[in-house]
């Protein structure tokens, strides 16, 4: 049954993620990623079906476009492949919530209908942080026809849903508001509004003074913004976490880089795949982290 669920949400993943590449392909053509076929980037060959399966087509298409056979870059099956591991790897963290029994699921009530569309926000953000995190890697600059919009839509479901919350009294889920409050993390428990605010203004206060004190050398703008978005799906101290991750990873690679003398400390190294990969730790192992290292604390 388990299997069936993640199953399906890695193919519906994998589907996104090729919508995902095209999304972040035709940017900068102001071309919309909704309107017409899929073309090889380089012949404008209209793709057949059995070109466009995600993951698959690399492999028989043996990296190559059929026509041209111009190779084809990397970034579409990998970018296909981990957008259906991160949904897999949300349908995993959902059922781990400790609210998720049958006695839920009968009926659609309002608090399944809450969680479900929580679940729904999960897989868009994953999608967001995917797009801006490759488009960062390709241009050096975030994608904010991507992450303005959903920093937009996530303010308003993350108010709503307070305010639900606070409107009523879930009855069969006593650890309903907790849970969807914090995007069901255990490091704080911070009232639900606080939280937000919190981490919004912590979060991108912290790197907006990063990006002004070294003058965009380490990080930039882009990324305060990338910030604030995760203090605002996150919430505090979540989010704190998250930025945490960043800084750690970022500078271990950098630290590899230099070693290797691929770069040096004056070159500037993207910053948003590091901001992505604190959140979406957070956002999908956040609890399994909390419990590590909570028997940390214990030994
Ligand atoms: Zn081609």
């Amino acid at each position: 049954m388990e299997i069936c669920v993640f199953a399906t949400l890695f193919i519906f993943g994998t589907i996104i993620g090729s919508f995902l590449n095209v999304v972040v392909d035709r940017t900068d053509t102001k071309e919309s990623p909704f309107k017409g076929r899929s073309l090889c980037p380089y012949c404008h060959k209209t793709l057949t079906w059995w070109e466009m399966v995600p993951v698959l087509n690399y492999f028989y298409l043996k990296g190559r476009c059929s026509s041209c056979h111009h190779k084809l870059s990397l970034q579409y099956p990998l970018v296909e492949f981990f957008t259906g591991l991160f949904f897999a790897l949300a349908g995993w963290r959902f059922l781990r919530l400790p609210l998720i029994n049958l006695h839920l699921f009968t009926a659609l009530n309002l608090e399944t209908m809450l969680l479900i569309i929580n679940f729904i926000f999960w897989l868009y953000w994953i999608f967001v942080f995917i797009a801006i995190s490759v488009y960062d890697l390709k241009k050096y600059l975030i994608l904010s026809e991507v992450l303005f919009p959903a920093m937009m839509l996530s303010f308003i479901w993350r108010i709503v849903l307070g305010i639900l919350l606070k409107a009523h009294d879930f009855i069969f889920l006593p650890q309903i508001t907790h849970v969807l409050g914090s995007q069901s993390y255990v490091f704080g428990n911070y009232p639900y509004f606080l939280s937000l605010v919190l981490g919004i203004v912590i979060s991108a206060g912290l790197i907006s003074l990063l990006a002004y004190f070294t003058k965009e050398r380490a990080m930039g703008w882009g990324d305060a913004f990338v910030a604030l978005f995760i203090g605002l799906i996150l919430g505090w101290p979540e989010s704190l976490m998250a930025l945490i991750i960043a800084f750690l990873s970022g500078g271990a690679i950098s630290l590899v880089l230099m070693l290797f003398k691929k770069k040096t400390i004056k070159s500037y190294l993207p910053f948003a795949p590091f901001l992505t990969l604190g959140a979406l730790s957070i956002l999908l192992f956040g609890d399994i982290i909390m419990k590590g290292y909570l028997s940390i604390l214990l030994i």
